[in-house]
């Protein structure tokens, strides 16, 4: 399907790609004042829909943006731009912004929150990585404080992410582990974090300020189901380093092996066995194979 047959959902309204435009007096696009979610469809079933939908109306009442549809409404949406666009394996962009204001910053200028949702083919990394596993440097770049910009909240303000991912860049790695103030290990620029330990999972706590990913809850989830304990449990660089094998999670990524990180191979070097053996059931529980996880919506017509 090519990109201007691509139908993009805007404030009730599905318009072609090339006709899908904003005010650039919208806060979104001035203060990165709004909330977005990142959703996967495999095999035309919309992977944990519901779950997301909960996390952007939550992350919306904690900056008090009230979305403009229900949560039955927004639900119907999705999978009606899903559906319209025909794609069975996608990635879904939902966005709430506070919408057009003036050039002052007070979001009581803003009368009318702007609704889009993009669905587009997915673009992750390519299949080698997934083979072979990514290096990571951990950067100086800091996950704010919960009392600063609580990363537990997915607003469109990214650039403490971005500035993570210049590091990266910098530094020649795809990805980068996000310390917080007090030096524990957050999380990746959009991804959480999980490393093997003795054959236990262990990954940083939502209080050390991070996004609670809904990969990272599917992850705990299979990984307990498999009998392998999990530790949400701070982490340093030193337990990084000597970890026996480590991983990223999230919604574009999937589950993605870490081989090393600052220079340190992680384990072997090669992607660890209960990585893999993980990995496999994630894809497979993602698609529905096997056991098909509850809350996705088929969107196959
Ligand atoms: N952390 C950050 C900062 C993210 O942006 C994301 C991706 N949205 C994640 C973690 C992973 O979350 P999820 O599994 O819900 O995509």
């Amino acid at each position: 399907m090519g990109a201007d047959t691509h139908k993009i959902y805007i404030n009730g309204q599905l318009v072609d790609r090339s006709e899908a435009r904003v005010s650039v007096f919208d806060h979104g696009f001035l203060y990165g004042d709004g909330v977005f979610e990142g959703i996967r469809v495999y095999n035309g079933r919309v992977f944990k829909l519901d779950a997301h939908l909960a996390r952007l109306f939550r992350s919306a009442k904690a900056i008090l943006l009230t979305v403009p549809l229900s949560l039955e409404a927004l639900r119907a949406a999705v999978v009606e731009t899903v559906r319209a666009n025909g794609l069975t394996e996608a990635y879904i962009r939902m966005v709430v912004s506070r919408g057009a204001g003036d050039l002052g910053l007070d979001p009581l200028r803003c009368s009318q929150p702007t609704v889009i949702i993009i669905v587009q083919e997915i673009s992750i990394y390519p299949p080698e990585v997934y083979e072979r596993g990514l290096d990571l440097a951990s950067v100086v770049v800091r996950r704010p404080a919960a009392d600063a910009l609580n990363p537990a909240m997915k607003t469109l303000n990214y650039l403490n992410n971005i500035l993570a991912k210049i590091d990266g860049n910098q530094r020649g790695v795809p990805e980068v582990l996000m310390l917080n103030r007090e030096g524990w290990v957050t999380e990746g620029t959009a991804d959480n974090f999980f490393l093997v330990k003795d054959g236990v999972l262990v990954t940083p706590p939502t209080y050390v300020g991070i996004l609670n990913g809904i990969t990272r809850q599917v992850v705990i989830e299979l990984a307990r189901n498999l009998g392998y304990g999990v530790s949400e449990s701070n982490v340093t660089l030193f337990d990084v380093y000597n970890a026996d094998e480590a991983f990223l999670t999230g919604t574009a990524a999937e589950m993605v092996p870490a081989i090393s990180c600052d220079g340190r191979t992680i384990g072997t070097g090669r992607p660890g066995p209960i990585t893999r053996r993980l990995t496999k059931r994630f894809r497979t529980y993602a698609r529905g194979e096997g056991v098909v996880a509850l809350d996705s919506i088929t969107v196959r017509t």
